[in-house]
């Protein structure tokens, strides 16, 4: 028999797996929809029986003629309001009707104080309904009255009695019975490890009666996850459910479901009879086991294997005696709630990245968060007069401990994670900072494990020890990550957390292709990244080989493929590598670890050294100092500033300085006589700066009895995209900076590491600046390249080159790839996809775009 459900609210639909909750993405509970409401009712989606409403009235279940039962959950993270902004219009026991208003919420309360308003249907799990479906597609609008699902059961079912096999009644204790499940077999491979456990204590939250997990003569709170997890569940170990309360069928009746199925994992795999096992050549990652690999954003391509190295964060010492026990726990709480969303925050960006399985590791350390066992144990040591911090520390180091003590290595391995939260609650709680310092002399073979590397801290690497690294702060387009680039070492931002309790020592595989560091290898995945690895090289060989050659596209198209430098040792890696020239010499970097400004004389020598390396056919663009920001110069101090990113910067440092610029033009414009030299100002906002700049350009070279030289600037600045017009007649050329461009268009500071899956400079808003600024420098016949990051991603290459961009500047090691992927491309196909890019909504369906162009075939052999 058909069931269909109508909308719950109506809103824009989101399919459940884009849901930035990952218990419900996974359908963990079971198959369903979102929607982002536009009203503030919750209506029935059909007739039914409210058989549960949440203490915290953000949620109800409706169960229907059919037994089928039906969550419908408003917000995400809505529990923590308690109530607030939620009135329920039902009571439990209710009949309502399809179209009945539920629940009446306060959409600006609700959207300020929780995650998200996105409200989920979810046809629950337990109860027997197949054949889902919606009729929806992402994006859609639906309205009140809408089918919006519908699904199938079985006729017999219809009138059926409530499944009551998994519940004994006990005895009566007080105004509630006490209820039993039966014996619930584990079926998950590795036991009740974290994320089952997160998915068991989330679901429990939702009830108000005392719900106890039994093994053996041992029960504990189904509510707690660190009481479950020294409970050491294992794989076909066998357990019983008890609750007591109002809804403690229902909740048994829910729990015991979700056990039965595995609590969001698959069940355990059956092992073939000998002799059939599966020959299939399929990478073997699949079976890597999540818990042994932690995630982070590809900051540098390439893979390393290596034992860790980690660069610790300090220790937080911490005050024993604390002030007024009120004030103490009221800075337990909100630090407690600052961590959540802290967590939250990874969970999202974890889970529209790697897909919700992954990050519901973070809800686990949500789960811990309010684990009600924690909580208490540290109230008591508050209450006895001890301060939040130190007795936070002290109640997590006793847990870690008993946990890392257990026989049983899946638990001792949990103590990580209780030690992860322990570190992520007391840097807040106590206000400490996180920052790691670099040791000068490293083991031999180490991937680094920090917080945080500064740019000078990255530069200095020794890389002949180190293999690679890994930041917990950052993005991909950090300056610690174009040094990564730079150096040719693989690297991976915004890791999660977990990586700093990896210990010194272990073996790992660092992926900076796919964004995550996996710990202890087995020998067969150690072969299979060495062949993917040897794949890798041989492609790259190939690419060596014929880097020289022109970067032509099929349709004969030149492009130029330049070099992005910082030193002297990079320009001449560059020239074997087949630069055109270089289109970025950072300056800065020259100049890093110097205490006092260089002299003109020493400036001249380096850039007439790198002017003479490349020779008289290759363009060298130097670039002024861009200091501020992430890179700090010691010789020129810059006030501290509240956001530095937008305070002094780039041309705004030169001139404000201007002896400092001007003993830089006038070794520009001297080495110019050695090479095809040209100048670039960095961070243009204005045509008064350009125009300033460019004057101090015409006096040096006057007063040097020089000829002028080509100087242009870098678009950077929005301002500067949408003034390309104006700018188109007075520059030379324009480079567009996409790293900052991103930053400032999508107001996402690059270094920020909760930020770094969205700063995605493939976002439409930036393609159409850059569209905007091509075009006007065509209209001048100006040229227009692109230095930042974003000129060697693969895809965003074809795109590039369909907007007509005529110049790619990437990092050394780049080079040969993005070369052979220019000759591989068509430029009228390139751009029609870069028109159909900019009339996108997202960085995600423009990458969606170019992979369906690549994988669909629309792009080659033609
Ligand atoms: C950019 O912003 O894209 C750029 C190339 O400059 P930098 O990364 O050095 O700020
Ligand atoms: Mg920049």
């Amino acid at each position: 028999m058909l069931i269909e459900l109508k909308a719950p609210c109506p809103g824009v639909f989101t399919p459940i797996e884009k849901c930035p909750d990952p218990v419900f993405a996974a359908r963990t509970l079971g198959e369903g929809i979102s929607i982002d409401p536009t009203d503030r009712y919750l209506l029935a989606p059909c007739k039914g029986t409210v058989i549960q409403l949440h203490r915290a009235l953000h949620a109800l279940t409706l169960r229907t003629a059919n037994q089928v039962e039906i969550l419908l959950h408003i917000g995400i993270n809505t529990v923590t309001l308690n109530g607030q902004g939620f009135k329920p219009l039902v009571q439990m026991g209710d009949t309502v009707d399809v179209g009945q208003r539920l629940i009446e919420f306060d959409m600006d309360l609700v959207a300020t104080k929780a995650t998200s308003l996105i409200t989920q249907m979810i046809v629950l799990n337990s109860t027997g309904a197949t054949g889902f479906s919606t009729p929806l597609r992402s994006g859609q609008l639906v309205s009140s009255g809408d089918v919006v699902a519908s699904f199938q059961v079985a006729d017999a079912e219809v009138n059926a009695p409530a499944p009551a096999e998994v519940i004994v009644k006990e005895k009566s204790e007080g105004s509630f019975a006490k209820l039993n499940s039966k014996p619930l077999e584990i079926i998950n491979q590795h036991g009740l490890h974290a994320r089952p456990i997160a998915v068991l204590t989330a679901a429990a939250k939702n009830f108000s009666s005392n719900i106890l997990v039994h093994l053996g003569s041992q029960g504990v709170n189904a509510k707690s996850v660190t009481a479950l997890l020294s409970l050491d569940v294992k794989y076909k170990d066998v357990v019983r459910l008890t609750a007591q309360g109002k809804d403690a069928e229902q909740a048994i009746r829910t729990l015991g479901q979700l056990i039965v199925n595995g609590l969001g994992e698959a069940p355990a795999p059956i092992a073939p009879p000998i002799g059939q096992q599966s020959t299939a050549k399929e990478p073997r990652e699949v079976e890597v086991k999540d818990d042994a690999r932690v995630t982070g954003v590809c900051a540098s391509p390439g893979i390393a294997i290596g034992e860790v190295f980690q660069i610790r964060h300090p220790e937080i010492s911490v005050n024993e005696n604390g002030g007024d026990p009120r004030v103490e726990k009221n800075s337990l709480h909100k630090a407690l709630a600052e961590a959540g969303e802290e967590l939250n925050r990874l969970q999202q960006t974890l889970s529209q990245k790697t897909g919700a399985a992954k990050a519901a590791i973070f809800a686990a350390h949500e789960e811990i968060l309010q684990d009600p066992d924690i909580i208490s144990a540290v109230e008591n040591e508050i209450a006895k007069g001890k301060s939040a911090a130190f007795s936070w520390k002290k109640t997590m180091q006793l847990k870690a401990e008993a946990l890392g003590r257990s026989k049983n290595e899946m638990l001792a391995a949990r103590a990580s994670d209780l030690r992860d939260v322990a570190y992520r609650v007391l840097r807040i709680v106590s206000g400490a900072a996180s920052k790691a310092s670099v040791p000068l002399v490293f083991p031999d073979n180490v991937i680094l494990i920090a917080e945080d590397l500064t740019p000078s801290d990255t530069a200095t690497l020794d890389t002949s020890k180190v293999r690679g690294f890994c930041t917990i702060a950052g993005g991909a387009t950090s300056h610690v990550a174009i040094l990564a680039r730079a150096l040719g070492i693989p690297a991976l931002a915004a890791i999660t957390p977990r990586a700093l309790n990896i210990p010194n020592g272990t073996p790992v595989l660092l992926n900076g292709e796919r964004g995550f560091l996996q710990e202890n290898p087995k020998t067969e995945e150690l072969v299979l990244f060495r062949n993917l690895q040897a794949e890798q090289d041989s492609q790259r060989q190939q690419a060596i080989e014929q880097a020289l050659e022109k970067a032509q596209t099929l349709d004969g198209t030149r492009i130029e493929v330049a070099a992005n430098i910082g030193n002297i040792g990079e320009a001449e890696k560059c020239v074997p590598l087949g630069a055109d020239g270089v289109g970025l010499l950072r300056s800065e970097f020259l100049f890093l670890d110097r205490q006092e400004a260089p002299s003109e004389e020493e400036q001249f020598r380096i850039y007439k050294k790198i002017a003479k390396t490349l020779g008289d056919d290759k363009s060298l663009i130097v670039r002024t100092l861009d200091v501020g920001g992430d890179k700090p110069l010691p010789y020129l101090p810059i006030p501290a500033e509240e956001n530095p990113f937008l305070g002094e910067r780039g041309i705004r440092v030169g001139l404000k300085n201007p002896e400092i610029l001007n003993t830089q033009l006038r070794a520009i414009l001297r080495a110019s006589e050695f090479g095809k030299l040209m100048i670039m100002f960095p961070m243009i906002s204005s045509l008064k700066e350009f125009e300033t700049a460019r004057l101090m350009v015409l006096d040096a070279a006057q007063d040097l009895g020089v000829r002028m030289i080509p100087v242009g600037i870098m678009v950077e600045v929005p301002a500067a995209a949408l003034l390309a017009e104006q700018f188109a007649s007075v520059v030379d050329f324009f480079s567009i900076g996409t790293n900052d461009l991103a930053q400032y268009t999508l107001a996402m500071d690059r270094g920020n590491s909760r930020l770094a899956d969205r700063l995605d400079g493939l976002d439409p808003s930036i393609l159409r600046l850059i569209d905007m600024t091509v075009q006007a420098g065509k209209r001048y016949k100006k040229w227009t390249g692109v230095c930042g990051g974003l000129a060697s991603e693969t895809a965003a290459i074809p795109l590039l080159i369909g907007l007509g961009v005529s110049e790619l500047s990437v990092s050394v090691p780049a080079l040969p790839m993005v070369k052979a992927q220019v000759r591989g491309l068509d430029r009228e196909r390139c751009e029609k996809l870069a028109q159909t890019a900019l009339n996108l909504t997202s960085a995600s369906e423009v990458r969606q775009l170019v992979e369906n162009a690549f994988t669909k075939g629309t792009h080659r052999g033609s």
